[in-house]
């Protein structure tokens, strides 16, 4: 037993029970912060070590790239080295990423298929809408492409779209996605719906394929299973429906994916889908004060279309909710930021364990500047921040251009990037003649002079950058070298990523760079070849635990490394060990935790968003999104909202978030900065600080506990206590007519009767 002894230490029993639980389907349903996703990554470990079964039998499904970082890192403590890698611990999309460039020749697709991100897919949208002459104004090319991801998440093709289509509208969404379709197979692409269309159609449609991958992954796990769509459920439902080995985890309170087509029923009928299930629950919250839990189940409590679910925790009482009432975004920002700084001076707490979240990216921008402006270090947690530079996303599309001689989108991209002498016109030329002759665009590279529309000064351009490209192809193994010499060491990633950038001319063009005199672009691509060599360093360390060393060839390594920046998504930029604020939107936080919490903008029209209006399952899905929020926080928890904000230029008056009006008085505290607007902007900015500190405390003293007072918005009251705190010392005060709340007295404008 001893060897199993740390794999159960301080599990609950219920924990436990799901921990040791090996053959048949399992159901984890559980509230947050009780321990799901720690009992799967224990699962994964008893598995292997405590049963025996092969590591490389069991897969795990995580929601972002981050956590299945964090899965395999714990895992890694708990079994050898050699027996993590071996375990496949994957989101869905890189999943299915690595199937389709495994058995890319059954789907007919090019290995080095490329996947296309938002700005990729836009412009294959755009150009679908100018190819059918479709006028984008009635038809928005960003409505169309959700349109078409709904009708994926649901598996229906063009053609199956078409077939159901019943009115002008759709018959036209129809024809578009049909010509989308198009344009993707043409480029060797796939879009992020399509990485799951394809596996379910792969395992569809290919038997001997799902028979080897059943074989494979003999136990399946699924973390956050309420936010699965209809087309992961298949994927997952076929890799288990002969083992029947598949543990499911989540939280139907948590769902907060519907609209992107996430389906709620396959957490709510899991038992339906295997009649053998066990079920789990889980009641001990190991994250959360009594007070914030009170405070998130007061609130999901509202929703009508859910099972009650007990969560309590032996953790403290802690402090209330504050509820804080700010005059604008600023006073917001700046609220919070003075109070993180307090935090951090009065009772060291690192900044790394301090978040604030908001419901949509553009409420970040203040709070950015803000914290920069009180020196205060943070970092945004968006993933692709870095990939969607434009000198990042040049040197990826050469990249892409070199793996999959398909693409024409990124090929247009970098044909004249930086200028080469292939002007605007030739390429036109260059593509009707390719169109005419129903050639692919790319072999005109090797083949200009039959395009006798270019002048000679083109065609040699084009010739000279044909040859470039064929070099790189040969290099990589893309196409075959006439004289290869299968015992030639093999180039590495980062080298041939530095041949890349230095042969496109991007280098030289980003070193000259005059609008950018600190050269940060040029960093930027440093930056790029760094991360080649440590993708590099571990895919051969993988591939060395395998056994598979000697095998690596500079091909397979850059596909993969395409493949992992193609998947980077916003949840990835966390690292809360870099010693810095952590900013993200609501829906990046699922799962994460923090010590402390700050939601900005609890508006009505934010948090519940606009879009929920007139639609109660929206609203029930806001909701849901506010207690994912609330339920990330371990010790304290700040809920804020500007009385005004400016959005679009315009400022206009807020009404505070119904949903915090539906927390109850007990365990929130009321704080109104937005009584003193100007004092709080001195303060911030160094005007007249330290005074109001000083007075803040002269205050504390005028009113005793029992003193009577008058508040211009509140009325009459009586202090119940005084909490000094500097410039933020409360006073709690039980108002006659208005209830207890707790006012920051420099700001409140009490009078003493
Ligand atoms: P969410 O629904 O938010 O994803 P979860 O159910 O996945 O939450 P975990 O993240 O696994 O919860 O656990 C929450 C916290 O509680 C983590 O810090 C975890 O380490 C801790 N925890 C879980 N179980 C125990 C336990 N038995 N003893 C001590 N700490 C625990
Ligand atoms: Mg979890």
């Amino acid at each position: 037993m001893s060897e199993i002894d740390p794999l159960l230490e301080g599990l609950t029993e219920p924990q436990t029970q799901a921990v040791t639980h090996v053959d048949g389907p399992l159901l984890v349903l559980a509230g947050p912060g009780s321990g799901k996703t720690r009992v799967i990554t224990r699962r994964i470990a008893y598995l292997v070590k405590g049963v025996g079964i092969a590591p490389w039998n069991v897969l795990a499904i995580t929601f972002t790239n981050k956590a299945a970082g964090e899965m395999r890192d714990r895992v890694a403590q708990l079994l050898t080295e050699r027996q993590a890698r071996a375990t496949t611990v994957a989101t869905f999309h890189s999943l299915c990423a690595r199937l389709i460039r495994q058995y890319a020749d059954r789907l007919g697709l090019p290995p080095g298929y490329s996947i296309y991100d938002t700005a990729d897919q836009k412009r294959a949208m755009k150009q679908a809408l100018e190819d059918l002459e479709i006028n984008t104004k009635n038809f928005p090319p960003a409505s169309m492409l959700s349109s078409i991801s709904n009708a994926k998440n649901d598996l229906l093709d063009a053609a199956g779209f078409a077939k159901q289509a019943s009115n002008f509208y759709d018959r036209t969404v129809a024809k578009v996605y049909t010509k989308y379709q198009a344009i993707l197979e043409r480029n060797g692409a796939l879009d992020f719906d399509d990485l799951l269309l394809k596996t379910v159609s792969l395992l569809k449609q290919h038997p001997d394929v799902l028979a080897e991958l059943r074989e494979r992954f003999q136990y399946v796990m699924i973390d956050e299973y309420q936010d699965t769509n209809h087309a992961q459920f298949m994927i997952a439902n076929a890799l288990s429906a002969e083992h029947q080995c598949i543990m499911c985890t989540g939280d139907p309170d948590q769902s907060i994916y519907g609209w992107r087509g996430a389906n709620i029923q396959n957490i709510l009928e899991f038992e339906q889908h295997y009649p053998a299930a066990e079920v789990v629950r889980l009641e001990q919250n190991y994250r959360s004060t009594k007070t914030i839990l009170a405070a998130a189940d007061a609130l999901i409590v509202n929703n009508r279309g859910r099972r009650h679910k007990e969560l309590w925790t032996d953790n403290p009482t802690g402090d209330p909710v504050q509820i804080v009432t700010c005059a604008d975004e600023r006073q917001e920002a700046g609220w919070v930021a003075e109070e993180f700084k307090r935090l951090h001076e009065e009772e060291n707490v690192a900044w790394g364990q301090m978040a604030v979240f908001y419901r949509i990216n553009s409420l970040s921008r203040v709070m950015e500047e803000t914290l920069r402006n009180s020196s205060i270090p943070y970092q945004i947690a968006r993933g692709t921040a870095f990939y969607d530079r434009k000198e990042i996303k040049d040197a990826i599309a050469y990249l892409r251009v070199v793996a999959n001689p398909s693409d024409e989108v990124n090929l247009l991209r970098v044909i004249n990037t930086p200028a080469r002498g292939i002007s605007a016109a030739s390429v036109k030329a260059m593509q009707a003649f390719a169109l005419a002759n129903n050639q692919p665009f790319d072999e005109l590279l090797g083949d200009p002079l039959r395009v006798t529309a270019l002048n000679s000064r083109a065609q040699n351009s084009v010739a000279k950058f044909g040859k470039t490209v064929d070099t790189w192809r040969t290099t990589a193994g893309i196409v075959a070298a006439e004289n290869h010499d299968p015992t030639a060491p093999q180039p590495s990633l980062r080298g041939f990523v530095e041949d890349v950038l230095r042969d496109s001319g991007l280098e030289t063009f980003y070193r000259n760079d005059k609008s950018d005199p600190d050269q940060e672009r040029l960093a930027n691509l440093g930056e790029l070849v760094t991360s080649a060599q440590q993708f590099e360093e571990e895919y051969l360390f993988e591939a060395e635990q395998a056994g598979e060393y000697e095998q690596v060839h500079l091909r397979e390594k850059l596909l993969a490394f395409l493949e992992q920046v193609a998947l980077v998504s916003d949840a990835d930029g966390v690292d809360s060990s870099q010693g810095s604020v952590t900013l993200m939107t609501l829906h990046a936080a699922k799962g994460l935790e923090y010590p402390v919490v700050a939601m900005i903008g609890v508006e009505d029209g934010l948090l519940p968003h606009d879009r929920a209006n007139d639609d109660p399952q929206e609203l029930e899905e806001e909701r849901r999104l506010a207690f994912v929020g609330i339920t990330r926080a371990e010790e304290r928890l700040y809920l804020c909202h500007g009385k005004y904000r400016t959005v679009f230029g315009q400022t206009m008056p807020t009404i505070r978030s119904r949903f915090l009006t539906e927390l109850p008085a007990d365990v929130v505290e009321e704080v109104d900065p937005s009584s003193d607007p100007h004092a709080m902007e001195d303060d911030l900015f160094g005007g007249g600080g330290g005074t109001q500190r000083s007075l803040a405390a002269k205050q504390a003293g005028q009113f005793p506990p029992g003193a009577l007072v008058k508040h211009p918005q509140f009325g009459l009251g009586r202090v119940v206590n005084v909490s000094p705190m500097g410039a933020h010392t409360r006073a709690k005060i039980d108002f006659t007519t208005s209830g207890t709340k707790t006012l920051i007295l420099q700001y409140a404008r009490l009078e003493l009767i």
